[in-house]
């Protein structure tokens, strides 16, 4: 069926087929927006949107009204103390892969949280971030700010040896125009490592009735699986080097969700505690692709 939905950013049909219908997370979990919410799915490419009506504005990234709506802080000791514990799982993706002596740059970085475990290691580093909240403590750090791609372009292009950009596609406007804009910064043999949310998360199937509103929310505008990803990356000027899928949470997550309906993060259930239960379960997911992130490391066409 067709809805109010504008010809795909990514590949221009305008084929949109609803599969979501309902109120998306707003925020943290609890909040929920109005009823009349949709997700399309596009039939050129097949990623998903959410519809433009309940999306932000990408204004919204600049002020600290967003990290407020997450309830998470917005100054950069508040920002380390939620997010420094996610690292490990960005350097293990990032994995085989050396910093040493490059130029980095992290494409929405925040508060640097990412750049500051390589920044020992990389010869310089660029940290590209809307909300100039987090300028100042950057800069402080030495690192080359800028607060949009189009800035960096005109100051830094084909100068990146290898950029990140974790957990940021699926907000920005244009999915498209943002890798295209990254491929500018990159030299012509740089590479780029990706994430986002993955929409094949076996939640969606298990709990088809409570974990898609949790999923779809309004700051996230984008909804990728590995496919769609390949080909928005491609259309983008860049080839997939490869992907994969990485599953944060252990089994007492799954299980809580089943019996509570809602997320409870790391905690673990009596029994479910096992580390070696949590490893065979992540691994298993992201064997069969359907953990809760995607990874893609793309390296730019010439
Ligand atoms: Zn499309």
């Amino acid at each position: 069926m067709t809805a109010s939905f504008d010809p795909c950013e990514i590949c221009g049909s305008d084929d949109w087929q609803i599969v979501y219908r309902g109120p998306v997370r707003d925020g943290a979990f609890g909040n929920l927006t109005g009823p009349g919410a949709a997700v399309g799915r596009c039939g050129g490419c097949g990623v998903e949107r959410l519809d433009e009506a309940t999306c932000k504005e990408e204004d919204f990234y600049r002020t600290e009204e967003y990290r407020a709506l997450l309830a998470e802080p917005t100054d950069a000791a508040g920002f380390f103390a939620e997010h420094d514990a996610f690292q490990l799982q960005n350097l293990t993706e990032l994995w085989p892969e050396s910093v040493r002596g490059k130029v980095v740059a992290d494409i929405g970085c925040a508060a640097g949280s990412f750049l500051d475990h390589i920044a020992g290691l990389a010869g310089e580093v660029v940290a590209l971030e809307p909300c100039e909240a987090y300028h100042e403590s950057l800069r402080k750090r030495g690192y080359t700010v800028y607060s949009n791609s189009a800035d960096a372009v005109v100051a830094a292009s084909e100068s990146i040896d290898l950029a990140f950009s974790f957990a940021v596609i699926e907000h920005v406007r244009d999915p498209h125009r943002f890798l295209a804009d990254i491929a500018l910064l990159i030299k012509p043999s740089g590479k780029l490592l990706l994430s986002t949310p993955n929409r094949s998360d076996f939640l969606m199937d298990l709990l088809p009735e409570d974990y898609p509103r949790f999923f779809y929310r309004a700051v996230h505008r984008w909804y990728f699986d590995a496919e769609s990803l390949r080909h928005c990356a491609e259309r983008a000027g860049f080839t997939v080097v490869s992907n994969r899928c990485h599953h944060r949470f252990g089994l007492s997550n799954a299980f809580g969700w089943l019996r509570d309906r809602k997320p409870s993060g790391s905690k673990q259930l009596p029994h479910i505690d096992s580390q070696l239960l949590d490893s065979f379960w992540r691994h298993y997911l992201e064997m069969r692709g359907i953990g809760d992130c995607l990874y893609a490391t793309l390296a730019r066409k010439d």
